[in-house]
């Protein structure tokens, strides 16, 4: 029987398994289908704290890991793929194996939501990118056109964040109106440097064939008239996909499927826990992720404390 079980090994999973491997609780982290989590999808990390030269995504989620390892945490890699949290012991199923858990953190994660086109997944991390605060200031992006893809309040900040560094920003929205807050929405279309784009929805990125981004080539859903912009980056904002499919009906979530944590990190279920991006449709960040899986890991550490008594 085990006495953690954290689901998901990015910022939120491994920061809880630090707190719960230095609490001697021997947590067994599921890796989950991208070990490490979104944060190894990215290049620099330069505003977590600690690293004033920035860090590489990868590296600091695989010294994340380590750090973890270190005072007793297990990595097992694999899906979880499927539950039974009616009682104690709850049950996981992973890769066919079945492990039982006192607790379970779950830090499934997030993750982008993309615009599905072939050229998108060639030119990932050569100029298209899911995160302008993660890869905005790189070299390759100065003093050159950008693109934003979406309409809600990301894509405002994202159009906004990338002034500083792009030489002009086109913001390209499927409507003819901004989904964003009325403050995100006047403030981006204010910038002299955000140039919107209106009903307009990528339908290629070029270019696949050099391996870089040189433009993106746009269709305007009204009249049909296609255009092409040359840019060097396209930055895809059209909002997150929580991790959450298997806890459908299991835990409460909002109507986006985010998991709602009930005082601290605790969820709908006794000795189930929450942390990261999978409970967090506002802030995304690295830090607030592991900060988050701290809580959680704290919570789970005094829910079976308190069952021994
Ligand atoms: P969002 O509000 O869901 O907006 C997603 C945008 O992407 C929408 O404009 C949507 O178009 C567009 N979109 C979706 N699928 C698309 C597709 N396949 N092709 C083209 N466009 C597509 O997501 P978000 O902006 O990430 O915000 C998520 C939540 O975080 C919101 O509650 C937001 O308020 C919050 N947030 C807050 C802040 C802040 O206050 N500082 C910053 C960031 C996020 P339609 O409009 O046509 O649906």
């Amino acid at each position: 029987m085990e006495k953690v079980v954290i689901m998901g090994s990015g910022c939120a999973g491994l920061t809880a398994a630090l707190y719960a491997a230095r609490a001697d609780l021997k947590p067994l982290v599921i890796a989950g289908s991208q070990p490490g989590g979104l944060l190894t999808t990215t290049t620099t990390v330069e505003n977590y704290p600690g690293f004033p030269e920035g860090i590489d995504g990868y590296e600091l989620a695989m010294r994340m890991q380590q750090q973890a390892q270190r005072f007793g945490a297990r990595i097992q890699f694999g899906v979880v793929e499927a539950l039974d949290l009616s009682g104690q012991p709850l049950v996981l199923t992973i890769d066919g194996e079945r492990i039982e858990a006192q607790t379970l953190i779950v830090a499934s994660g997030a993750r982008h939501r993309h615009l599905g086109l072939e050229s998108e997944s060639k030119l990932e991390n050569k100029g298209v990118t899911y995160c302008a605060t993660c890869d905005g200031a790189l070299p390759g992006f100065r003093n050159q056109p950008l693109l934003v893809v979406g309409g809600g309040d990301s894509a405002c900040e994202e159009a906004m964040y990338l002034t500083r560094f792009g030489s002009i920003v086109y913001l390209a929205h499927r409507r003819d109106k901004l989904r964003a807050s009325k403050i995100m929405a006047e403030r981006a279309l204010s910038n002299p440097k955000v140039r919107p784009v209106w009903d307009s929805v990528v339908t290629d990125i070029l270019d696949a064939g050099q391996g870089k981004v040189t433009g993106a080539r746009l269709r305007n859903v009204k009249t049909g008239a296609e255009s092409l912009i040359p840019c060097a980056g396209v930055f895809v904002a059209i909002g997150h996909l929580p991790n959450t499919e298997l806890f459908k009906g299991v835990l409460d979530m909002d109507e986006h499927g985010y998991i709602i944590p009930k005082g601290g990190a605790a969820t709908s279920v006794p000795g189930v826990f929450v942390a990261g991006d999978c409970a967090d449709r506002v802030y995304r960040q690295a830090i607030t992720a592991a900060g988050s899986g701290c809580a959680a890991a704290i919570d789970a550490e005094r829910w079976l404390a308190a069952r021994q008594e």
